[in-house]
């Protein structure tokens, strides 16, 4: 054993016996959060019903209520293990007012036990009992979601409060260890970065520093003042680098340079922590003067792991719990390695870490007062007391604020101390020995790979269906999103809009049976947030060239349908993988040409890819014969032939997926395409077909047919030779055409089929109970992410009475808060609408809303080039006025009042659309129902409307929202097939074989 393992264990022996003269009181089975802690750790459920009920709970301002979410939360459980609960229900029947009351005094008792007070008065009550015992604090300002720039600077102006107070409060206060300590003042205020700025987007660090910068400026400026230290607490991954950055920025402008009392948290867990270390330390040593860093795990252990398997990033934190402990001491390491310019603040209750850092620090001949041990208020008391009886300094952190802003850091809290990975809970729950809780954590880390942990590609790996138990043919993986967090892809992103910018205005041909054909006019594509620059032309195609382009696909028809489809698969994932390497060009082609922010011209990209990737998946599970019964003597087997040729008319608000989606589902079922994209965006068009070309397509098989609808789309149509048509767009050609199809024209052969994907008037309902932090922020998102221009977007916002004038206020706050401008800069939430007739047909629309209701916002700062429409908001709309009832297809939010669910749905369900809709609710009965009675394609709980992944959310409507097809879907790929059974009668004067096998080659491929 290393010497440092043995004074590791000594001093980690130390603190355990002083720790067990004073046992954790919140880890002992009495009263209400001890009981609540126990049933939690024994099950899993209970945990989960649990911490929602108790996220819940603040939220609700009557008994019924709380008694009905009690109720409703713990029915299954009843009868179970939960007598607590059992006796809460019954009680709570009874007497709803008094219980109601009870319960919440309990679950406020456990938010009192981790929040230190409501406001400065309370919080100095408990400042001055910890002073008593030897222990400083750090104050933290709870209230992290803010939606709108008007709150964040009510929370600035508290932080701002709140150091007077405490520096008033604190005169003559010394330091824990006694005396005055250069450097650890005794006013300390940690500060989380995103309560100060609404609108952050890792993106654009560069804009959220120019926002944050001014709104701390003064809040350090009086610190420094007062004497005080200011803390900047991390926060999730998103906001890591610009949170560093920020840092850096304002303490090396000179009024902050000199000054040493400022710190900043480094997270163990993350992979690139000790990268980020080593800059902030060199960093430092520019600067010249010290500065703090708080070592901590981290506390979005979980939220990371799941964001990122959401988006199939690659996974910021280590895997392993041990590796993130054998991570915090390499960084302790460092961190006492640099202490003539890093002072040290360790944020732990592990006691193996502690001692760690006590027996480095010793080892390297580091003072105990040159560096302090910091704990969360309320948890792992009798650490703290242990480590003042050894003479450290230890500061608490105490949160201040009320219970509602509170409950997302007490559900953090509840989760740290029931999690099984967690030292607490092994320690003072299942009271593990001192022994094997002072092990060094590298020797825990799993053999699987030194420590390494699964691939990006294998994180990112999904199945699809309910069960895992599926055949291993049934997986399929989503392309990552491209993570802007890394300085590494938003300089990608910068270079992309610069190539592009310098070939702006190109020409692009029709391509015909794989000929290239211009014609005497070209259509110019523009750029809507700069309607003078030409994003490119393309040639206009006419009725000859669309009869040329019909004969190409015929002809080009006899091949492919007979190409074996593992060919067509292959095709479709060469597309794909260019796409990928052209990602970020196509992005920013995107901005150009229909003003998509980077992010939303990005997921656009992905799901091009991903409708390659998923219907080449799809395809190879049906393209093979399939025995239809198991019957001794004849063998049926069921496959599909193409259809034809297929007309693609594709809309521009999905430039690439769309397009890509229709014509990919219709080239892998083996017929040919006339792709026609939409007039603004058809140099996207162009360039889909540029990647088709790379990828091999032969001749014919995908036709390019720029030109207008009107003209081509029509005639194509109405065409007898065409089989099938696949559109997406508005209603009214949408019902024009699924019209025109159902003629049966001389010389047709075929009944048409189409596949037709409408609009929708989209509701949201936000329940009385709702989160509304996470209802505003996905609300505003469904509205005005890319300008309402998603068929998927939110149009309708129902509101229940109750909780009508608490929404409204923080609704419009945060719609004025959006950054409305150009979408080549980074931030840019709302960018034009895609181009002059849109624009002036929202305009109208706005104008006559302003006769029928009230109209309540609309942003006011905006370009004024450009075809911007800023968020818009009407209020006391009612549910037969055109404002509920006409697609508006722009930044436009009508917002109605119901009386209660009931009359919610009703108002939901009232229009002649169903394509998605949206539920923000905590009542799992309330959920139920909507789940059952909403009237739409895509129905989504407590999130955005918008953003449906292939494969994972089959995306699509009925009634004049569309057909009923879902793309990205399993059945999808039958529209464009027909059906056929081949049967045999096997026998041969009464003999046949035993087995039949289950699939069989395709027909025709092979000859016997
Ligand atoms: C004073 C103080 C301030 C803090 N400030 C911040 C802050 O600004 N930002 C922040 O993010 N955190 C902060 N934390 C940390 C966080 O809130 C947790 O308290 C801390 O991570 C718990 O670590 P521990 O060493 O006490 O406990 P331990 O039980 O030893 O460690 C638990 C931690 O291990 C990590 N972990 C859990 N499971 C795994 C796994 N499977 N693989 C890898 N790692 C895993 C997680 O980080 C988890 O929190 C702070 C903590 C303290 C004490």
């Amino acid at each position: 054993m290393s010497s440092l393992q043995a004074e590791i264990e000594r001093r980690g022996t130390r603190i355990f016996e002083l720790v067990d003269r004073h046992p954790e009181s919140i880890f002992s089975k009495a009263g209400f959060y001890q009981r609540m802690m126990e049933f939690s750790m024994r099950d899993e459920h209970f945990k989960v019903q649990m911490f929602r009920f108790v996220d819940v709970l603040a939220s609700l301002r009557r008994g019924p209520d709380i008694v009905q979410h009690l109720d409703e939360y713990f029915a299954e459980m009843r009868d179970g293990f939960a007598p607590l609960v059992q006796t809460g229900v019954h009680l709570a029947r009874i007497v709803p007012w008094v219980s109601g009351k009870i319960l919440r005094w309990n679950v406020s008792g456990m938010a009192r036990q981790f929040i230190a007070g409501r406001n400065p008065a309370e919080v100095m009550k408990t400042l001055r009992k910890r002073r008593k015992q030897g222990i400083g604090f750090t104050v933290d300002l709870l209230g992290e979601a803010v939606v709108s720039e008007e709150e964040a600077e009510e929370y600035a102006a508290r932080c701002f409060e709140l150091l007077d107070v405490l520096a008033a409060e604190t005169r003559g206060w010394t330091d824990p260890l006694g005396g005055v300590s250069e450097l650890f003042p005794v006013v300390n205020l940690s500060v989380k970065i995103s309560a100060l700025y609404s609108q952050m987007n890792p993106a654009d660090p560069a804009d959220a520093i120019a926002h944050l910068a001014p709104r701390l400026r003064p809040i350090l400026r009086r610190a420094k003042e007062l004497g005080a230290f200011i803390n900047f607490d991390m926060e999730s991954y998103a906001h890591k680098n610009t949170t560093l950055e920020l840092f850096r920025t304002l303490f090396m402008e000179a009024e902050f340079r000199d000054w040493p009392h400022a710190g900043i948290v480094v997270q163990a867990y993350l992979r690139d922590a000790e990268k980020d270390l080593r800059d902030l330390i060199a960093w430092g040593r520019s600067r010249g003067t010290r500065f703090t860093v708080r070592l901590v795990k981290g506390a979005y252990w979980d939220y990371e792991k799941i964001k990122s398997k959401q988006n199939g990033w690659t996974i910021p934190v280590w895997l392993q719990k041990p590796e993130s402990d054998a991570n915090f001491e390499k960084l302790t390491r460092i961190l006492l390695e640099h202490e003539p310019i890093v002072t040290s603040a360790f944020g732990s209750h592990n006691v193996r870490s502690i001692a760690y850092a006590q027996a480095l620090a010793d080892q390297l001949g580091i003072d105990r007062s040159r560096f302090e041990f910091q704990l969360l208020y309320g948890m792992a008391g009798p650490v703290k007391r242990a480590l003042v009886e050894m003479g450290y300094r230890v500061r608490e952190y105490c949160p201040v604020g009320e219970l509602l802003p509170g409950m997302s850091y007490l559900v953090r809290r509840l989760l740290e101390n029931t999690s099984n990975e967690g030292f607490l809970r092994a320690k003072f729950s299942e009271n593990m020995s001192a022994e094997t809780l002072l092990r060094d954590p590298r020797e825990l880390v799993r053999a699987s790979g030194n420590g390494a942990v699964a691939r990006p590609h294998q994180q990112t790996y999904q199945r699809n269906g309910a069960s895992i138990d599926q055949s291993l043919r049934d997986t399929y993986e989503n392309a990552p999103l491209v993570n802007f967090v890394y300085r590494e892809s938003q300089e990608k992103m910068r270079g992309a809009l610069r190539e592009v910018r310098t070939r702006l205005g190109q020409k692009y041909p029709i391509t015909i049976g794989g000929r290239k054909i211009w014609t005497d006019k070209l259509m110019p594509s523009l750029n809507p947030s700069q309607p003078d620059e030409i994003v490119g032309y393309v040639a206009e195609a006419g009725i000859p060239e669309a009869d040329l382009a019909l004969k190409a696909a015929h002809d080009a028809f006899e091949t492919w349908n007979r190409t074996p489809f593992e060919e067509r698969c292959q095709l479709l994932e060469r597309v794909s993988a260019i796409l990928d390497r052209r990602r970020f060009e196509l992005s920013a082609v995107e901005v150009f040409e229909v003003g998509k922010p980077w992010a939303e011209a990005d997921g656009d990209i992905r799901e091009a890819m991903d409708f390659c990737r998923f219907y080449a998946h799809q395809m190879r599970l049906i393209g093979r014969p399939r025995l239809t019964q198991h019957v001794p003597g004849e063998e049926s087997y069921q496959h599909y032939w193409p259809r034809g040729v297929a007309l693609v008319i594709a809309p521009w608000n999905f430039p690439m997926a769309i397009l890509c989606g229709m014509v990919t589902a219709a080239l892998v079922t083996g017929n040919t395409v006339i792709m026609k994209p939409a007039e603004p965006s058809a140099i996207l068009g162009a360039l889909l077909m540029e990647v088709f070309e790379e990828a091999g397509v032969p001749p014919g098989v995908l036709n390019f047919l720029p030109g207008h609808g009107s003209v081509i789309g029509a005639h194509l149509v109405d065409h007898p030779d065409i089989e099938m048509i696949a559109f997406t767009g508005s209603r009214e050609v949408g019902l024009r055409i699924w019209e025109s199809a159902g003629k049966t024209r001389p010389g047709q052969h075929e009944l048409k089929r189409v596949v037709c994907e409408m609009g929708g008037k989209n509701p949201v309902i936000v329940d009385s109970d709702a989160d509304l932090d996470e209802t505003i922020v996905d609300t505003i998102y469904s509205a005005f992410g890319y300008q309402g221009q998603k068929c998927s977007a939110c149009s309708r916002l129902i509101v229940l009475a109750e909780n009508y004038d608490r929404v409204m206020e923080r609704l419009i706050a945060a719609a004025a808060s959006l950054r409305v401008g150009n979408p080549e800069e980074p931030g840019i939430t709302v960018g034009p609408v895609v181009d002059e007739t849109a624009y002036r047909r929202i305009q109208e629309v706005i104008e006559r809303g302003k006769e029928e209701a009230t109209l309540a916002f609309q942003g006011k700062d905006f370009p004024s080039t450009g075809y911007f429409i800023p968020p818009t908001i009407f209020t006391d709309v009612k549910p037969e006025m055109t404002l509920s009832q006409c697609e508006i297809f722009g930044p436009v939010l009508s917002v109605l009042k119901a009386r209660d669910l009931d009359e919610a749905i009703a108002i939901a369900n009232d229009t002649d659309y169903a394509l998605t809709a949206g539920f923000f609710s905590r009542s799992p009965a309330n959920i139920e129902r909507a789940k059952a009675e909403l009237v739409a394609g895509n129905v989504y709980v407590n999130r955005s409307c918008t953003g449906a992944v292939v494969g994972r959310h089959p995306f699509g409507g009925f009634k004049m929202s569309g057909g009923g097809t879902k793309a990205g879907g399993t059945d999808y790929l039958l529209n464009f097939l027909v059906p056929r059974v081949v049967t045999e009668n096997i026998m041969r004067h009464g003999f046949a074989p035993e087995e039949t096998p289950p699939y069989r080659d395709e027909f025709g491929l092979k000859v016997p």
